[in-house]
């Protein structure tokens, strides 16, 4: 997440407590954001449409924001066709796919379809699989597409051209989750998506399938913390993604959030995450404390001290090699020096 005020990021990401602050008080808000560059700030968090949301119940007078909205539900209205459109081959077929992160995340929790502004979708897939789905997906139009960086063995990308008026859409399946490879406990993630994708899922209406909603939780909040080092972009939409799911579900378990941290070797990561969305967008999360150890506690406040700037009162996006490193460290509960070796060790093995 960018600089920026803890509290105006809560409101412009939920327009009914907005409505009850402007019932109050009817300068309230636009009084706040007249002196920002607020137009910037949303696009540069990739969260335009949410913004607009919000802004098109205040400002009613100005129809600039309920006009950008209608364009996204009009937009995403065809991205949630397009994934109905694959779910219903797949369907026909005994290979099983999985709607996750971001997409997954609002179609799951019943979230407002004009507040997604991603221009990707991600399921995720056995690899097994893999020769299957490209003749699917070809089947279907898509066209593979060469991602730099990414190797084949951890996603693959498809797109096509007239989903999106003007821009490619792209769809991911991720055959792994979590492209990070020496991270603690990676396998143990690999086979626990693996699980759930067997197990852990529900149906929705319209035929596409998501995670449960503990399962969708548990990968979202390490999508933040190992994905994103808890702030790279798109920062504050994947803590909104947690939220609105949060708020949503009435069946969030933390005991079983914290037993699969635990068994693999993620505690400090989510217990990190849900504390920085907890900060950020005040979601209604209980502090979990009795689910953790001193050490555990001892390393997520270093690693909110860390991303947390004093003079600029806000926690700050920190993208350096260095502070990713010190970051990865900190989350595995080592010193940065023990981690460095600890690399070295887990590189080698990988190259052997
Ligand atoms: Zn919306």
């Amino acid at each position: 997440m960018k600089n920026f005020n803890q509290g105006v990021n809560y409101y412009i990401l939920h327009p009914d407590e907005v409505l009850e602050q402007v019932k109050a008080n009817p300068n309230f808000l636009i009084e706040e954001l007249k002196n920002m560059e607020l137009v910037d700030y949303l696009l540069e968090n990739k969260i335009l449409p949410y913004g607009a949301h919000t802004l098109s119940l205040v400002d009613e007078n100005n129809d600039k924001w309920s006009s950008i909205h209608r364009e996204y539900e009009k937009r995403n209205h065809n991205i949630l066709e397009e994934t109905r459109t694959i779910f219903q081959k797949f369907s026909s077929t005994d290979k099983n796919i999985i709607l996750i992160e971001n997409f997954g995340t609002i179609l799951s929790s019943n979230a407002c379809l004009g507040c997604f502004s991603s221009g990707d979708i991600d399921l995720s897939a056995d690899s097994s699989d893999y020769h299957e789905v490209i003749k699917y997906m070809s089947e279907l139009g898509y066209i593979k597409e060469s991602r730099r960086g990414v190797p084949n063995s951890i996603m693959t990308t498809f797109s096509k051209a007239n989903v999106l008026e003007g821009k490619k859409f792209y769809v991911n399946f991720e055959w792994k989750p979590i492209a990070r490879r020496y991270i603690i406990g990676i396998k143990k993630l690999h086979r626990r998506l693996e699980h759930f994708r067997k197990n852990n899922y529900k149906t929705l209406d319209n035929g596409i399938k998501v995670l449960s909603d503990n399962a969708l939780l548990y990968f979202n909040l390490l999508h933040v913390s190992i994905g994103h080092y808890y702030n790279t972009s798109p920062g504050i939409r994947l803590y909104a993604d947690i939220d609105r799911l949060i708020r949503h579900s009435s069946d969030i378990n933390y005991n079983k959030i914290f037993l699969w941290a635990k068994e693999d070797d993620q505690t400090i990561r989510v217990y990190t995450a849900l504390s920085l969305t907890r900060d950020v967008l005040n979601t209604p999360i209980p502090d979990c404390n009795h689910l953790i150890n001193n050490n555990i506690f001892k390393f997520s406040s270093k690693i909110k001290k860390y991303l947390w700037s004093v003079k600029k009162s806000s926690y700050i996006n920190r993208t350096n090699i260095f502070d990713q490193w010190m970051i990865d460290a900190m989350s595995e509960g080592m010193n940065i020096f023990t981690y460095c070796l600890l690399r070295i060790v887990r590189l080698n093995r990988t190259k052997s």
